[in-house]
């Protein structure tokens, strides 16, 4: 979508600092982080969010999961812990409507959420 911030991201279109990239996703840090380590990993396919989602998109979406594990072992995170986030709509706090995940940690991470 030529309106989407992350499909420009994607396209290269606005810079992004990227730490991953395949044929499916990419990892970027966020550019206003919410902790030491915040990242976002991001389909390339564009949806909103899982009230958008089709079955097409569950194999990229699975796919997301074991790379955020795969990010987090990487930086030392798999026994100190890390927490994914996904935000549905407005009222959940969604401000870019294509679905991505936050990966963050490097803090003490309070339960449950605000
Ligand atoms: P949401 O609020 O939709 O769950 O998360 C959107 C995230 O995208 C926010 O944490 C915000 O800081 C981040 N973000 C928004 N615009 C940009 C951008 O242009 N570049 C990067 N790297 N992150 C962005
Ligand atoms: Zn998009």
């Amino acid at each position: 979508m030529n309106d989407c911030i992350f499909c420009r991201i994607i396209k290269g279109e606005i810079p992004s600092k990227k730490v991953y990239e395949d044929d499916l996703i990419v990892a970027i840090e966020d550019i206003a982080p919410k902790a030491p380590l915040h990242l976002l990993l991001i389909p390339k396919q564009h949806f909103s969010n899982c009230l958008d989602m089709q079955k097409q998109h569950e194999a990229t979406v699975g796919h997301v999961f074991r790379i955020a594990g795969k990010l987090a072992t990487e930086r030392g995170l798999s026994e100190g812990g890390f927490r994914l986030v996904q935000n549905n709509g407005e009222a959940a706090g969604q401000s870019v409507f294509h679905l991505h995940i936050h990966l963050l940690a490097g803090r003490e991470l309070q339960w449950p959420p605000g």
